[in-house]
């Protein structure tokens, strides 16, 4: 299998870069953020709770996706592979995920990591709130405090993963057909050597 983690910060391209590997590579796209938003506007209960946490900036708790992670995977058994968007986003998840992993006999085999400016990212946000109308990306104070969540509890993954041999930087400034090929690179590289 053929199990991604595409890391960076909030902002970073992940969707976007996501959609074209699942196409080339034949991979299932897991996103957490997609699925709470899914939640959300299915008025579940586990929606509302994600909802005015999402809404702050703030992640939802390691429990709630770590649950729905382990339940689309279940449920995708036959699967070439996953392109994890978005998750994880702290040290306990990214050992929760290993653990699953490891029951299905098989294992993350890299992480992706876009590099991107920091002005850069807020910019694309904006736009990206203006486009879609995500409440989390209209105001500047709840993108700011997302990238401090990142900061804080998620940029530590790149030891984690980079003690494991797995971590890949790929520069993620450019277009978006630049930045697929720069990803694929690194991904052909892997399985020439594999
Ligand atoms: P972005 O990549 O632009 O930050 P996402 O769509 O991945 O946006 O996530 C939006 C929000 O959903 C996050 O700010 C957080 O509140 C919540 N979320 C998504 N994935 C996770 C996760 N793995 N752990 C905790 N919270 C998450």
């Amino acid at each position: 299998m053929l199990n991604i983690v595409l890391f960076g910060p909030p902002g970073a391209g992940k969707g976007t870069q996501s959609q074209k590997l699942i196409e080339k590579y034949g991979l299932i796209h897991l996103s957490t953020g997609d699925m709470l938003r899914k939640e959300i506007s299915e008025g579940t209960e586990l929606g509302m709770k994600a909802k005015s946490i999402m809404d702050q900036g703030i992640l939802v708790p390691d429990e709630v996706v770590i649950g729905i992670i382990n339940s689309r995977i279940d449920s995708e058994s036959g699967a070439n592979g996953f392109i994890f968007d978005g998750f994880p986003r702290t040290i306990p998840q990214a050992e929760a995920l290993d653990d699953l992993l490891q029951t299905k006999g098989t294992e993350i085999t890299t992480m992706l990591a876009l590099e991107v400016d920091q002005q850069e990212l807020v910019k694309r946000l904006l736009l990206r709130g203006e486009a879609s109308g995500r409440s989390d990306d209209a105001n500047e104070e709840v993108i700011s405090q997302r990238i401090a969540e990142y900061e804080d509890k998620t940029a530590p993954l790149a030891k984690y993963y980079n003690d494991q041999g797995k971590y890949n930087g790929v520069k993620g400034m450019g277009t978006v057909d630049e930045i697929f090929s720069n990803l694929c690179k690194e991904i052909d590289g892997l399985t020439e050597v594999n």
